[in-house]
């Protein structure tokens, strides 16, 4: 029992001492030991004392690399209950405001504040109320300027402003509204700004808007060397069948599955659902009460497969996400790496799983102009044809389960043609389930496949400029 005493006090001391030694104060170091943290991560060992000293800074930081506390320490040590708005955080995503609300409000367990989330696709009044009493604000640039306008918010006395995931606020056109923003902020104040891209845009802001800052950079924290990429190349209409097949074949914890339309999230989720597997769907088309009820669902570890767009990609924390799979691949490297980043995090193993086909071509051949992402080949392996029971229809009709069963089954091939796995004869049959699968009208459809297939003929050699070191 002693032996082991002194095991614990040595564990928690090492805890303490490392985290003291940042700087941070007893009753956020009581927390830390609480969620288990056992020693900082780069990027708050590299900015806490540095953010704790007022400097404004601009980290490079991706997302899951502990950057909440990072931005947090000097929130949660500075700001004095009851004394006006001291810290706003702009956030690009709903999903990132509420999950970073939960995180700071848990790290200020032993020194409450009014730690509040305030984003778009809810009510504005219980926000006017609640902004009445915050010392902390997390929201979405639109929202606050929404606040802003109304005069429901008083930015006077703000010590502190971060702009979390600013390269993605700029991305998705924000940067008139965040200027806009910074434009009403005392000018004496700590700016931070978090990022996981420093592009020409966030240097020039970072110069207009902030004081002798400092630039820290910290290093991927997604561990490339546990993240297994690869890809299999197959058809259109077996994409689904191969998707259904390595869910249930892959040994896995958590999975998300990517999509690049809702369509085709709802294709996918309608489908899988139909075949009993309990899966939940997110997307941009929801209500933002039912985007953090489902994202609830998912952290609960209840269901274990969530289809979702790229919504779902950013900056979220999501434990235990052993699979990613890309049924659609995403246009640029950047999302690529942006949804990768959900898995082998914090030191555990994961697995990107890339469902390529003709209509992906152009965009994987973008992503794997980053060099840096190791992607191989995979054999396809035998996939029975499954048969689809839902449908979409034309847009704005709603959806239906279709009756009319596709006769047309076919089965894989392992060992055609690179892994395509279907059969010349029952290419044509299964122009129907292609169709289908994409959710697209038919006729479009086929123009957009006899464009590629032409184009693939004129380069099945080199499909992917960038890969064949990758491929073979
Ligand atoms: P963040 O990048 O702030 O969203 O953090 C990503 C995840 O890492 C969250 O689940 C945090 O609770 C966790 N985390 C942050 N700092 C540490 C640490 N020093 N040790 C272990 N886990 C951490």
């Amino acid at each position: 029992i002693n032996v082991c005493l002194e095991y614990i006090m040595i564990g928690i001391s090492t805890t303490i001492n490392e985290f003291e030694k940042l700087g941070l104060n007893p009753s956020l170091i009581r927390v830390l030991e609480e969620e288990k943290f056992e020693k900082p991560t780069e990027i708050q060992e590299l900015t806490i004392p540095f953010v704790l000293d007022r400097k404004d800074i601009i980290a490079r930081a991706s997302t899951g690399s502990g950057k909440t506390l990072a931005f947090g320490s000097t929130i949660l040590q500075n700001t004095k209950k009851g004394f006006g708005i001291q810290a706003l955080i702009l956030t690009p995503t709903r999903e990132l405001a509420e999950q970073i609300s939960k995180a700071l409000n848990n790290f200020s367990k032993y020194n409450p504040l009014e730690i509040i989330p305030v984003y778009g696709g809810i009510s504005i009044n219980p926000q006017i109320k609640n902004l009445r009493h915050a010392d902390v604000v997390i929201g979405t640039p639109g929202r606050i300027l929404d606040h802003l306008s109304r005069r429901t918010i008083e930015l006077k006395h703000l010590k502190t402003l971060v702009l979390d995931e600013a390269d993605r606020m700029l991305d998705m056109g924000f940067i008139t509204d965040v200027e806009r923003i910074i434009g009403q902020c005392p000018k004496t104040r700590q700016t931070l700004l978090f990022s996981a891209t420093i592009s020409e845009d966030i240097v020039r802001l970072s110069k207009k808007y902030m004081a002798n800052q400092m630039e820290i950079s910290a290093e991927e924290y997604v561990d490339q060397a546990k993240l297994i990429q690869i890809y299999y190349d197959i058809d259109d209409s077996l994409k689904y069948s191969m998707l259904k097949h390595l869910l249930q074949n892959e040994k896995s914890k958590l999975v998300m599955v990517f999509c690049n339309t809702r369509r085709n999230v709802d294709f996918v989720a309608n489908n899988l659902i139909a075949m009993g597997v309990e899966a939940l769907t997110i997307h941009g088309g929801f209500s933002q009460e039912k985007r953090n009820k489902i994202m609830n669902q998912f952290h609960s570890q209840k269901y274990h497969v969530l289809i979702c767009t790229d919504v779902a990609a950013r900056g979220l924390d999501i434990k235990g996400v052993s699979h990613i799979y890309n049924y659609d691949i995403p246009k640029e490297a950047k999302e690529y790496i942006h949804r990768i980043g959900r898995t082998a995090r914090a030191g555990k193993e994961g697995k990107v799983i890339n469902l390529v086909s003709s209509r992906d071509y152009e965009n994987f051949t973008s992503v794997l102009r980053d060099n840096s992402l190791k992607i191989t080949c995979e054999k396809t392996p035998f996939v029975e044809r499954t048969m689809t029971k839902w449908t979409p229809t034309m847009r704005g009709r709603g959806s239906r389960f279709s009756n009319r069963s596709n006769s047309n089954r076919g089965r894989g091939n392992a060992n055609k043609d690179y892994g395509r796995n279907y059969s010349r004869s029952n290419s044509h049959s299964t122009q129907g389930n292609r169709n289908r699968e994409e959710g697209i009208p038919h006729r479009n459809r086929d123009y957009r496949n006899r464009n590629l297939r032409s184009q693939n003929n004129r380069n099945s050699r080199s499909r992917y400029p960038n890969s064949n070191k990758r491929r073979y």
